[in-house]
């Protein structure tokens, strides 16, 4: 099958005071149509800005270019012209949002919202704009959808302000959605509610969807392919089935023991031990390492080698001299 879109070894610095940080550091994936690739990992892990980093909406400075390459129909989307993204961003590739209300301007109504997106993309006017306004409303299910277009933001619920802002990405039916958190903010019915509806409207119009989520539990719903990323880094990539059958990394198995499920209770949730390191203080050698329960002593120092046998791992466990490690921690 022919990517969507191709990424190859995306890396984004930020420059922050006199020093210069990597926030994604060598990314590679591809994106298909009707398919759907999971980023995830815990708040702080880069995520967000590989999805920014892909828009090419992070701000100049403190963000520099972006490297790499990302293909889309036959051109690097970071050698573009800013012009030339524009053409693309919202049309061909559209993002929604964790929080809906950083999308929707609070002081037009949901209408006016939708109709701009017409005018400025589609260059559709008047009743006609109106009309596929009405249409955007009705194929996200909001009930009266002719009323809901007199409304602000604020009368809408948490729900159906995010079915809103799934509408207005949708409008102009584009080929790659990216949806960050989208549900994050939703409780738990809404959330099940907003994300078959994403699921509905990816495979009715084929849509490549590039999720970005915390949850193992919205990964194991909704993905096709997964990239899970520890600072800055992509530790883990798998077939979802291979990565919830047979999960490699310590990271890895470290979200899934931290995850609540049906069967586990409270008392037997094993929360990674530590926090994420901030940006500005990443350890030498694996960046896992201070929270590994597997931590060695190679695992302090140098660059930790990617090795794929069923699926990538980047980690140490998985080179023949350390393998042995892996056995007796059992
Ligand atoms: Fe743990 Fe070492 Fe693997 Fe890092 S490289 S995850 S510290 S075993």
């Amino acid at each position: 099958m022919t990517p969507v879109l191709e990424v190859r070894n995306l890396t984004t610095r930020l420059a922050i005071g006199t020093a210069i940080y990597r926030v994604v550091e060598d990314l590679s994936f591809n994106l298909y149509r009707g398919k759907t690739l999971a980023l995830v990992g815990e708040s702080g892990c880069g995520k967000s800005l590989t999805a920014l980093s892909l828009m090419r909406i992070l701000p100049q400075p403190p963000a520099l270019p972006s490297e790499g390459e990302v293909w889309y129909q036959q051109q690097n989307l970071l050698t573009l012209s800013e012009s030339q993204m524009r053409a693309i961003r919202g049309m061909r590739m559209a993002m929604i949002f964790q929080d809906p209300t950083s999308a929707l301007n609070p002081v037009y109504t949901i209408g006016a919202q939708l109709v701009e997106v017409a005018e400025l993309h589609l260059a559709i006017y008047g009743n006609e704009a109106l009309e596929l306004a009405r249409q955007a409303l009705t194929d996200v299910g909001i009930p009266s959808p002719e009323d809901r277009l007199n409304d602000y933001p604020h009368q809408l619920s948490g729900g159906m302000r995010q079915r809103v802002m799934i509408a207005m990405a949708l409008m102009c039916q584009p080929e790659i959605l990216i949806a960050d958190e989208p549900t994050t903010a939703l409780d738990v019915t809404v959330q099940a509610q907003v994300l078959d509806l994403i699921r509905k409207l990816q495979q009715e119009r084929g849509m490549a969807l590039l999720l970005i989520t915390h949850d193992m539990g919205v990964v194991a719903e909704m993905a096709d392919e997964v990239i899970v990323m520890y600072a800055s880094q992509a530790v883990e990539q798998a077939d979802v089935r291979a990565l919830f059958s047979h999960s490699r990394h310590p990271y890895t198995q470290g979200l899934f023991a931290s995850r609540p499920t049906i069967e586990q209770k409270r008392g037997q949730l094993k929360p990674i031990k530590g926090t994420v390191p901030p940006l500005t203080r990443y350890p030498e050698g694996c960046r896992f390492h201070p929270r590994c329960p597997y931590v060695m002593e190679v695992c302090r120092s140098g660059v930790v080698p990617e090795f794929e046998e069923t699926h990538k791992t980047k980690c140490w466990l998985y080179h023949p001299d350390y393998s042995k490690e892996l056995a007796h921690h059992g």
